[in-house]
């Protein structure tokens, strides 16, 4: 089952695969049981050069368009992987390529290119605030050449396995801003010389093998060279990288599609009962069937974004269509294949209960459906303003 788009990057998707299969599916059971981190998957993505896809090769990256670092993660989804594990790597680096001095992009990206330094965690998300990003309480405060944090985030997945963190804070309380979106500034924070220095990470157990973590900030110290970009302007900053990590994520749920639609048509055929295959039974193929019409449609409007991201158009309406079409598409075919499997469906040596529990996660995030709903209320149909 192959892209359809001119972009198919056929040949990275074959060494991918490649790379994938020393990884099969007992490797990441074994993880899962133990909520462990695939250090050494993590590794050889790293040292074949994908995580640096997206990173100009001036500063050591491959330099290679968006759609490629796509099919790199539909892939590892494609193979039963969980690419959920270092994907923020590709596209957290975005922030400080677009917006950080050319200091700091010669300081960091090499490194994160080669692997030296990793760039895994993203602190967005509050207890308190949760979607409504601009109400995060989290402060940084200003005081000579550096700035003073004290806050708290939930959800930073990976930050026991990065050593930087891109942190959202806010500089100006919002009493003294014109708009809400105003006053919050993105920073680099080196976790490794903040930790037992005010900054503290709490794993979070999840239904899923996420690494994901509460971090506290008390009184933590940023050098002021570590802002990126101008202070207050934050919030935009973020917002700018968001249409590209909605088109990666719905990759990786088409990816995760794909695995499910491959497994439940396989099984459906070998599987025979009544004197003939289950898959001969429409109510077994239906389901099937619907969900690669869902992924399909779904893989489409990917393909558009990522071509019109990769032309510098708007790619707003596509990005977030496509994140929801792939995240429903992949939640009905792990549906229809845990369905088509029967009781062997839940058995863990099948690997479908877990992925089925990975892939319910990209209805919720990095953005949840209904916010998706409200931006193509809002901005593509021009309904009234709801929040
Ligand atoms: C495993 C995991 C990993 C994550 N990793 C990261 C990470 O690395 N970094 C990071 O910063 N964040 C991360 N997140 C956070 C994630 O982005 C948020 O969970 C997500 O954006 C939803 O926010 P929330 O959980 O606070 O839900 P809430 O904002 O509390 O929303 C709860 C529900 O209400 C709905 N809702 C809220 N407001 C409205 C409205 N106005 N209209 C209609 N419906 C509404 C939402 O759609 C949602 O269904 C992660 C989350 C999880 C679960």
């Amino acid at each position: 089952m192959t892209a359809t788009a001119a972009e198919d990057h056929a040949e990275i998707r074959e060494e991918v695969r490649k790379l994938c299969a020393r990884f099969p599916g007992e490797y990441w059971r074994e993880l899962d049981r133990e909520r462990g981190y695939p250090t050494e998957f993590v590794r050889a993505l790293t040292e074949a050069g994908y995580l640096a896809a997206l990173i100009p090769e001036e500063y050591g990256g491959a330099g290679l368009p968006l759609s490629a670092a796509a099919a790199i993660l539909e892939e590892i989804q494609h193979s039963g992987g969980n690419a959920a594990a270092c994907h923020a790597q590709m596209y957290i680096m975005g922030t400080i390529l677009r917006h950080g001095s050319e200091e700091q992009k010669r300081r960091y990206l090499p490194k994160i290119a080669s692997g030296e330094l990793r760039l895994q965690a993203f602190g967005v998300t509050e207890p308190t605030s949760g979607t409504d990003t601009t109400a995060l309480r989290t402060t940084a405060r200003r005081e000579g050449d550096k700035y003073i944090v004290n806050g708290q985030k939930i959800w930073t997945s990976r930050a026991e396995h990065s050593d930087l963190m891109l942190l959202l804070a806010r500089t100006t309380p919002r009493e003294q801003v014109k708009r809400k979106t105003e006053g919050l500034s993105t920073f680099i924070v080196d976790m490794r010389a903040a930790l037992g220095k005010g900054l503290t990470i709490r794993p979070i157990r999840t239904m899923m093998n996420h690494n994901t973590t509460e971090v506290f900030f008390d009184n933590v110290e940023i050098p002021a060279e570590n802002l990126v970009g101008e202070e207050g302007k934050g919030f935009r900053y973020i917002l700018d990288g968001m249409n590209a990590e909605r088109l990666l994520i719905a990759a990786e749920c088409i990816g995760d599609a794909k695995w499910f639609i491959e497994k439940a048509v396989a099984y459906a055929k070998e599987r025979v009962l009544f004197g003939r295959p289950i898959g001969q039974n429409q109510g077994v193929q239906f389901p099937i069937a619907r969900a690669y019409a869902q992924m399909r449609a779904a893989e489409a409007i990917v393909h558009k974004g990522l071509r019109k991201f990769e032309a510098g158009e708007n790619c707003g309406e596509e990005a977030n269509m496509g994140k929801m079409l792939a995240a429903e598409a992949s939640w009905a075919a792990g549906e229809a294949c845990i369905q088509t499997h029967g009781g062997f469906g839940f058995a863990e040596e099948y690997d479908i209960e877990r992925k089925f529990r990975e892939t319910r996660l990209y209805q919720v995030a990095p953005i949840s459906t209904n916010l998706i709903l409200s931006y193509l209320g809002e901005h593509v149909l021009g309904l009234p303003r709801s929040y």
